[in-house]
């Protein structure tokens, strides 16, 4: 008798994010009988294409969820002086608990002059210096959406990260470091990889957690993993053939670890829920709502 392949538990982000919102509608529910509903204001400046679906598949979640959203669309020659101004009208709006500026913008813009001005209680992307200083230091504040998905995906395989080695592949401020800090949070002992790195295998080979957040294919392949590794998917590429793929080489490395996200129906869809989950939260505090 042969024994079948090993075949790794796939986590799997639509499922969980369907489960999530559900809390999170319920929980709009319960504000709105309160008066107050939700609002999430999103501002698109520009035509990139990218870009266009993701505030539409946000304004979508919102709107799913029973919030209030806004979307404002500028083009490409809306002045820096102008983004500002709104940020601050939004900033004063009651009815706006969470304000979103879909990055990139165009490069006569200043993305961190823009993210610096969104208040704090409001940055419900965890981009701004006040939400990452408290990450860092463990205050209360709105984390970053993606690493925020990939926590909730880690909890949902009950996944005790406690004395654990994490090696987190990138060190970007919205998806590598606050990763990283998230992990060391839960008692994870963490390694941040990045371009210079000399010997990744040498680093991969030795984790139980490994999250990869590159956007480069294949960064991550079956000789590079201990059996049994639990292995997070965060990049988003294109195939040969146009398909979305991630940074893990999936069909070989499910056969070594011993749960592993699928791209697409990872972590895609939790950052959207964890957005929804951060603006219900600033909705919750600005009403004195313990979380
Ligand atoms: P980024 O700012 O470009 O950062 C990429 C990181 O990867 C950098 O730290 C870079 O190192 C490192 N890197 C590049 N080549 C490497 C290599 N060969 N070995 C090891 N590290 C390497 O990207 P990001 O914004 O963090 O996003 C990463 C990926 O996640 C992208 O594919 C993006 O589309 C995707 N993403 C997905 C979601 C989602 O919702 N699923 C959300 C956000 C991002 P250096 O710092 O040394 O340059």
């Amino acid at each position: 008798m042969t024994t079948p392949p090993h075949s790794a538990l796939i986590i799997d982000g639509v499922a969980l994010s369907q489960k999530l919102r559900a809390d999170v509608t319920a929980r709009v529910q319960a504000l709105k009988a309160r008066g107050i509903t939700p609002g999430l204001a999103v501002i698109l400046v520009g035509e990139n294409p990218a870009s266009q679906v993701y505030v539409r598949n946000k304004v979508k979640g919102c709107e799913d969820c029973g919030f209030h959203s806004v979307l404002e669309k500028y083009d490409a020659h809306l002045t820096e002086a102008e983004l500002l101004a709104r940020i601050a009208a939004l900033n004063a709006d009651p009815a706006i608990h969470g304000i979103l500026v879909q990055l990139p913008v165009p490069k006569h813009i200043d993305a961190s002059k823009v993210i610096e001005a969104i208040s704090p209680l409001k940055d419900v992307d965890g981009f701004h210096v006040a939400s990452a200083g408290a990450l860092m230091t463990g205050m209360p504040g709105f984390w970053p959406c993606t690493p925020y998905g990939c926590m909730k995906m880690l909890e949902s395989i009950n996944c005790d990260l406690k004395g654990k080695h994490a090696v987190v592949i990138g060190r970007s401020n919205i998806v590598g470091k606050p990763m990283a800090l998230m992990l060391l949070q839960k008692n994870a002992t963490v390694t941040i990889c990045h371009s210079a790195t000399p010997d990744l295998k040498a680093m991969t080979l030795q984790a139980d957690v490994i999250v990869a957040a590159v956007g480069k294919r294949n960064v991550l392949t079956k000789d590079m993993v201990k059996p049994g590794a639990v292995v997070l998917d965060v990049g988003m590429n294109r195939n040969d053939e146009g398909k979305l793929c991630g940074d893990v080489d999936f069909e070989g490395v499910r056969q070594v670890a011993s749960a592993i996200t699928p791209v697409p129906g990872g972590v895609g869809p939790m950052t959207i829920t964890m957005l929804l989950v951060n603006t219900l939260e600033a909705a919750e505090r600005s009403a004195n709502i313990p979380s």
